[in-house]
């Protein structure tokens, strides 16, 4: 019998996914209307998504029934493993207990799929024959492909363009399971087009890419945009993964003292970290952190108010942590990080300090994944690598203070597609990107006049 392994039976996937929304003490602000200032309505929502997802991302509901034909996808991949990371814990000489659950399992390699397929379920039941979105690193847009191929869906993906020209083989995935994917910003939208205008080289990045696909979906009666990150029915799409980890904690006897995800929008942080945060809402001691880039430090550098989600600020009004919608982070690796905004719900509970953040540059970042892919053996995505460096500073303050910590992190994705950024590192061509204060500056003029909160 391992001792490092904790399975779920295959049935052990919960029936339910968790909205933290019902235990928040105080609820988040509302979005925006950026027309007339007020809280926008559920319609205004409708023409780009099906509405059981728009009824989700309002709901004040504790628990929601997973229906049982996502369900029966999930189960494709789902319990996913949990970890205790013993020869990590060798290799750093620590008596902390360090667990981590590994979302690298599902066919697209990350945590995305597990809302892919819930939302491509309920636009199938909608009659929507096409999807358009955006993508980073090619994550979400290889999770949304394979999510559409599996309900008969088209999908239409605008991939950021540095991360198109970078990762080629995400593009392939993508085409692998029927999907369409071009680089963005593109000829096929106006906003691409005015972009490209400006800049012929621009290398784009999320929040363009989101405007791309949120055009495309306006502009078409076939089409709904999704959106793989950020909103509330996203980050409840991702509960599966925490209360898997909680019965799986269970299993191994042991309770986290720290819970630490590293956060682009927020969903697989809020994913692992939510169903705990509700322990540490009704008294439970416990530290929870989010973990972000120092080259595009949203959480720790930005502002909180009211932002656009996207570029060219055709969304709603969202109360976030921002850096600006118009900011275009540094071409770091971990392109999933590349987002100006954060979740409303993650940035409420750093607001209210329920929730700590750290940001770290990719170097020392990578220096650790490096470190776990010899020991462990799995290599790990990009983005998590921020979190196996934020569980390291945890064990080094352990160290100092002279206690044992249990701490348990998301390893959200493998990094298999990724050996261009581990030749990068191994070669010793890897940069770290210095951001000015005066640059945080100036993208936040671009929230200048838009409501703040409270
Ligand atoms: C997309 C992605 C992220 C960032 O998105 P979140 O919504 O913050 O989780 C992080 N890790 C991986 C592996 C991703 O694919």
């Amino acid at each position: 019998m391992p001792t490092n392994r904790f399975d779920l039976p295959s049935d052990g996937t919960p029936a339910h996914w968790y909205n933290i929304a019902a235990d928040l003490p105080e609820p988040p602000p509302p979005p925006l209307n950026p027309g007339t200032g007020e809280p926008i309505g559920p319609e205004a929502l409708a023409p780009i998504f099906p509405m059981a997802l728009i009824g989700q991302e309002v709901s004040a509901e504790r628990l929601i029934a997973i229906p049982d034909p996502v369900r029966d996808i999930l189960a494709m991949w789902r319990p996913t493993p949990l970890f205790r990371a013993e020869r990590w814990e060798q290799a750093l000489g620590t008596d902390c207990k360090i667990f981590y659950k590994y979302e690298g399992t599902s066919p697209a390699g990350s945590h995305k799929p597990n809302t892919a397929v819930a939302q491509a379920y309920y636009n199938k039941e909608e009659g929507v024959e096409r999807i358009a979105t955006e993508t980073g690193a090619g994550q979400w847009g290889s999770a949304l492909s394979f999510a559409c191929s599996q309900f008969g869906i088209e999908c239409k993906v605008y991939m950021v363009r540095v991360s198109y020209d970078s990762k080629p083989y995400r593009r392939t995935l993508m085409e692998t399971w029927g999907g369409t994917c071009v680089a963005s910003p593109s000829e096929d939208t106006n906003a691409g087009r005015a972009i490209l205008a400006a800049d012929p080289n621009a290398t784009g990045s999320l929040g363009i890419a989101i405007s791309e696909a949120v055009e495309d979906a306006a502009t078409r009666e076939d089409t709904k945009y999704s959106l793989g990150s950020v909103l509330n029915h996203v980050l409840l799409h991702q509960t599966v993964v925490g209360q898997e980890a909680r019965d799986q904690m269970e299993m191994a006897d042991a309770y986290p003292d720290v819970v630490i995800g590293c956060a682009g929008g927020g969903s697989n942080f809020a994913g692992l970290a939510f169903p705990f945060v509700a322990d540490k809402l009704s008294g439970k001691d416990m530290t929870v952190i989010a973990a972000e880039p120092a080259a595009c430090p949203t959480l720790t550098r930005g502002a909180y108010g009211y932002d656009f989600g996207d570029t060219a600020m055709t969304t709603p009004l969202l109360p976030m942590h921002t850096l600006g919608h118009d900011f275009i982070p540094a071409p770091i690796h971990s392109g999933g990080l590349r987002y100006h905004g954060m979740a409303p719900l993650v940035s409420h509970l750093v607001h209210t300090g329920v929730v700590e953040a750290r940001a770290y540059h990719q170097t020392e970042c990578f220096a650790e994944a490096v470190r776990f892919a010899r020991s462990e053996g799995i290599v790990p995505a990009p983005e998590p690598t921020h979190a196996l460096r934020a569980v390291v500073e945890q064990v080094e303050q352990a160290r100092a203070e002279g206690v044992s910590k249990t701490i348990l992190f998301n390893l959200c994705g493998h990094g298999n597609f990724d050996m261009a950024s581990y030749e990068d590192y191994l070669s010793g061509r890897m940069t770290d990107y210095e951001l000015p204060q005066a640059e945080i500056d100036e993208a936040s003029e671009a929230l200048a006049g838009l409501p703040t909160v409270g």
